[in-house]
């Protein structure tokens, strides 16, 4: 092992630059400037480890990349993916969002953290291994999404047609970060995704606003529709939720981890004004509770002057952030029920998104060897999650074969992700590399 490391450190400035040239391509979800090119350059990465690499439209899809190498009886799969979001609010960046900048221990780059870092961080693994002399102790397949940000669309599609790629032992997910104890945070599933527009529309066109004595205004019924289903400490409204919301299989880890979630932290790092007067088990909340989240809301004339209307219609996105047994059907049905009992059943609801939750309760032999790995590269323990907050399309692709699943990522608590001055910092990408090598080398410990 030491003698990997050894090279990774030696390869330092050369993986600084790959990673560089990699981010330096747009690769914006839903924009083709950069995406073929970027396609390319991971192409070349991949077949220059030896890997034999196709790429995959579903319908008109960006291309999904497929690489294998290596051999043997076991399987690990890393999914992960190239595309980014897109860089506004521009004039807030402090350098080109894809400048690919290094300011001492620092990158800046669109996609740097979310997620090129973490896809270069497997490739680096598997070349400082493969220069080391050694083989790869098993096969290693990759799936690189070129549409996750925007919810991977295609991806239940992809994954019937190529069924066969996925039936793994072990597969590592795209996304983590280092906290700010310098501890790798590593998780075991995704939260799902519920995403809707939801619409009022009263009035074919905006009236003097004198008319508000006698005529409903689409933006209070909207705010009353909104304020119903949540209320101002955060608890769920909605029948028929709670039973959905189970505890999750006990890790001996994972109590001490949740109440170590400091607060202050985040509250100063992130200068986050007012959290939740959510007294007790505010980790748990934040880990295994759904959330019901306004992303925007629009109605009538919100510009500098004064203009008396009343607004003929008024609309808000909202998403739902979703936990094991709680599917985005199973809650639309009781939303809409919620609803139809409180007189706003007119409202029209769009679906946007949906995607499923999935967990894999992690075993014990996982879980130490985890832990030996971080004690290697990191010098401490991980901290353990049950899942990221976030959503993915994790079920998709490990729901039929229920391989063991552990994200890991190569960002910390200060990335920016999905933000202007989206950042990693070159430690993590080369202790991210170290603790990718050293999982590989050990699989047949847990695998
Ligand atoms: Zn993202």
């Amino acid at each position: 092992m030491e003698k990997v490391f050894k090279i990774i450190d030696e390869e330092r400035d050369y993986y600084i630059k790959s990673l560089i040239k990699l981010v330096r391509e747009p690769s914006i979800v839903g924009n083709s400037y950069g995406i073929s090119q970027t396609v390319k350059i991971l192409t070349k990465m991949l077949e220059d480890l030896g890997a034999y690499v196709t790429t995959e439209r579903v319908g008109n899809s960006n291309p999904y990349i497929i690489a294998k190498l290596g051999s043997g009886e076991k399987k690990i799969l890393f999914y992960s993916h190239y595309d980014v979001q897109p860089i506004q609010p521009i004039d807030e960046w402090e350098c080109g969002p894809f400048s690919g900048t290094t300011k001492e221990n620092l990158i800046f780059s669109r996609g740097v953290a979310d997620s090129k870092g973490t896809i270069y961080s497997r490739i680096a693994a598997i070349d400082a291994i493969l220069k080391s002399g050694r083989e790869l102790p098993c096969e290693i397949i990759f799936i690189l999404d070129g549409e996750e940000e925007i919810g991977s669309p295609t991806i239940g599609e992809f994954s019937r047609k190529f069924e066969d790629l996925l039936n793994v032992d072990l597969c590592i997910w795209e996304a983590g970060f280092v906290d700010y104890k310098d501890r790798p945070v590593l998780s075991f599933g995704m939260k799902g995704l519920l995403y809707l527009e939801l619409r009022c529309k009263l009035l074919p066109h905006d009236l003097h606003s004198s008319w508000a004595t006698i005529v409903e205004n689409p933006a209070w019924k909207l705010i009353h529709a909104l304020s119903s289903m949540r209320d101002r400490s955060g608890n769920i409204n909605i029948e028929g939720i709670k039973e959905y919301i189970k505890p999750l299989p006990d890790v001996e880890d994972w109590k001490k981890n949740l109440s170590d979630f400091d607060l202050s932290f985040y509250r100063e790092k992130l200068k986050i004004k007012e959290f939740l007067p959510i007294k007790e088990k505010i980790s748990e909340n934040h880990f295994l509770n759904p959330t019901f989240n306004i992303c925007g809301i629009h109605s009538g004339y919100t510009k500098n002057m004064v203009k008396t209307i009343l607004p003929h219609s008024a609309w808000a996105n909202m998403d739902f952030r979703l936990v094991p047994n709680l599917t985005p059907d199973i809650l639309l049905e009781k939303i809409k029920e919620h609803f139809k009992k409180k007189g706003f059943e007119d409202l029209e609801i769009n679906v946007k998104t949906k995607i499923e939750s999935f967990f894999s309760p992690p075993d014990e032999k996982l879980i130490t060897s985890l832990k030996k790995s971080s004690l290697r590269v990191f010098d401490r323990e991980p901290l353990f999650i049950p899942m990221l907050t976030g959503s993915g399309p994790m079920y998709s692709l490990c729901s039929k074969y229920n391989p063991k699943v552990v994200s890991h990522g190569i960002a910390y608590y200060n990335s920016h992700v999905h933000a202007p001055n989206e950042n990693i910092r070159i430690s993590d990408l080369l202790n991210g590399i170290k603790f990718i090598v050293d999982v590989i080398l050990n699989c047949e410990d847990f695998i």
